[in-house]
């Protein structure tokens, strides 16, 4: 966008312009290569905009009308680099500025039809980047949570778990996992249906996320277990909300038909290796649950559930 007004500024001699705008592609160039190299750009882009918008300017004021046009790609410009906002109060102020220009060198209705093309250029690019954005969100949120219950998936957990365990490994910020498995889940199908065990899910759900944190996650951990990672929570805590959502579970009428159970398996971050061992443990614990009668909360020991004693293939009630 600044060759032409670098070029016909050398052209015509106007040196004060011409070293100007030099000066700002040089600028645009090392900022270029900065981002090319991983590293952060000193310009931010509303500085960019706003220089090569004061640039176009001083030649637009210069007499120099062919720069009118390149405030059509500077106009384009201002949704894709700044928030919507910034990009509005700019888009204004760049009307603004080019009017006098517009209607002194042209008539009245050539004005008026830069003007407009101008605005609906503006309109047209905000709203283009407004979709693209609402989009990637939309495709964001499909690709972390679980469509059947609104809860985050085993995706999203695996990334969470790993920066929660990171936290306990660097700054003894404790955390906790919680593995809830619904007992004899495939009676519920079996007898009343596959939509009906759906509708148990959905309850087993609201149940526990109406009785963690907002800064815990629940998740959908595979078809009728879920996981609630506890953040700032030692294995003790997490033992007492782990015994409070079993007992509530149990005494929430969660079908209209009867309640469910679940079987639980807690582990805190400081026995694990990796998020990988992490989930083991607690699958080893909640494995210890179910073979104690199910409807019950047992906690992961490394002391009696050692690393390599626990089974690396999945477990034969599941
Ligand atoms: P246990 O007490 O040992 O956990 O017994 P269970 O019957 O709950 O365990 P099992 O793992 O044998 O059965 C789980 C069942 O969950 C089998 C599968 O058909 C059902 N299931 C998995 N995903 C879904 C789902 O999305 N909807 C419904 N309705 N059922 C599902
Ligand atoms: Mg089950
Ligand atoms: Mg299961």
């Amino acid at each position: 966008m600044l060759l032409p007004v670098v070029a016909h500024n050398i052209f015509i001699r106007e040196p004060l312009p011409a070293v100007a705008s030099l000066l700002l592609l040089g600028l645009l160039m090392v900022n270029i290569l900065l981002l090319s190299l991983d590293r952060r750009a000193f310009l931010t882009p509303p500085v960019t905009l706003l220089m090569t918008l004061g640039l176009i300017l001083v030649s637009l004021y210069l007499g120099q009308n062919y720069s009118l046009y390149l405030v059509f790609p500077l106009v384009v410009a201002l949704p894709v680099l700044l928030h919507v906002r910034w990009a509005v109060y700019l888009g204004v102020l760049t009307g603004l500025l080019v009017a006098p220009v517009v209607f002194t060198g042209y008539d009245a209705a050539t004005g008026v039809v830069i003007g407009v093309s101008l605005g609906l250029t503006w309109i047209v690019s905000a709203w283009l980047v407004f979709a693209v954005n609402e989009q990637s969100r939309r495709l964001r949120g499909m690709a972390i949570t679980d469509p059947l219950t609104g809860v985050y998936n085993r995706r999203y957990l695996e990334l969470q778990a790993t920066r929660s365990l990171q936290y306990w490994q660097r700054y003894r910020r404790p955390s906790s996992l919680l593995l809830l498995d619904i007992d004899h889940f495939k009676r519920i199908n079996d007898r009343f249906g596959h939509s009906k065990g759906d509708e148990a899910l959905k309850g087993v759900v609201r149940v526990i996320e109406q009785r963690v944190r907002r800064s815990d996650l629940v998740c959908r951990f595979g078809g009728e277990e879920f996981v609630v990672l506890l953040s700032e929570c030692t294995g003790e805590n997490a033992l007492a909300v782990a015994e409070n959502l079993r007992r509530t579970i149990e005494e929430t009428r969660i079908l209209p038909e009867g309640g469910v159970t679940v079987s639980v398996g807690v582990c805190e971050a400081l026995y694990a290796e990796s998020t990988e061992h992490w989930f083991k443990l607690a699958d080893a614990a909640l494995y210890i649950a179910k073979g104690n009668g199910r409807n019950r909360v047992e906690a992961a020991r490394v002391e009696i559930q050692p690393a390599d004693a626990i089974p690396a293939t999945v477990p034969h009630w599941r």
